[in-house]
């Protein structure tokens, strides 16, 4: 059977790759110049891809740790564990892990509990189903209190989803927590790699004689939507 798929982000061809291994003909259609999407790359100088927005991967990312090895490039993924700290007030305070909320000086006692309560119950709770119509900024504003989310919450949100942040699901901020590992995973030469390794095997080129970014560019033309 023939399929085209709109897109060519981490779904579109995910997609595509999954029907092309079942044996079908895909077409991908990419209004970008370059695949990738959100999780895209520009190129800064030849050969030099930087990712458009910052990415990592959690090692419960699962699904998306296995691709990465079906396309040949777990030894490219680097796991390393960084410090997320929050810049307040001219000083950065570590928080990442509930000894660090109760430690987080510019919230009183009470607020650090609350907040280092309201976080534990996300960590704990096994599904976001019961979360899906709540948003994150009033749940959280209602478990923290009005200071500490708008001290520690609201400026991350805001900086994050900009004008959308009052609309964000508490689903959402369940996955940031509950999924979160101490781990984090860097492709080392970014996604960009994994995108035109998944290209590879939607569009079978032969690889000695073409370079990710000359197959890019020419499965780009191609399709170009
Ligand atoms: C700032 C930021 C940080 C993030 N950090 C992380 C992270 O650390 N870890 C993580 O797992 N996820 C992260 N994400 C989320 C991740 O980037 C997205 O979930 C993922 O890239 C979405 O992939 P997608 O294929 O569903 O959609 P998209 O990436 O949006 O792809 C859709 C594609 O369809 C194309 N398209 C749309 N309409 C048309 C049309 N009519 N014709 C042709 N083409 C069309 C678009 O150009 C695009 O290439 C982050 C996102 C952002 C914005």
């Amino acid at each position: 059977m023939r399929y085209g798929v709109i897109g060519a982000g981490a779904l579109g061809l995910t997609v595509a790759l999954r029907l092309a291994g079942k044996g079908h003909e895909v077409t991908v259609l990419e209004r970008d110049p370059v695949p990738g999407g959100l999780a895209g790359s520009f190129e800064v100088a030849p050969g030099i891809w930087l990712e458009k927005f910052y990415h990592h991967l959690f090692r419960t990312d699962r699904t998306a740790v296995a691709l990465i090895d079906e396309l040949g490039l777990g030894g490219s993924l680097r796991w390393h564990k960084p410090t997320t700290t929050v810049y307040l007030d001219g000083r950065t305070h570590p928080l990442d892990a509930p000894p660090a909320f109760l430690r987080f000086a510019p919230l009183s006692l009470p607020s650090r509990l609350r907040l280092a309560t309201g976080l534990g119950y996300l960590r704990v709770l096994p599904s976001a189903r019961s979360l899906k119509r709540h948003t994150a900024g009033r749940s959280m504003r209602r478990v923290m209190g009005g200071f500490a989310y708008e001290t520690a919450s609201e400026p991350l949100l805001r900086g994050k989803f900009c004008e959308a942040a009052d609309e964000v699901s508490m689903a959402w901020l369940w996955v940031r927590i509950h999924c979160r590992t101490a781990s984090l995973g860097y492709l080392h030469g970014w996604l960009h790699l994994l995108h035109v390794a998944n290209m590879f095997q939607v569009y079978p080129y032969d690889r000695r004689q073409n370079s990710s970014i000359a197959l890019a560019e020419r499965l780009v033309r191609h399709l170009g939507a």
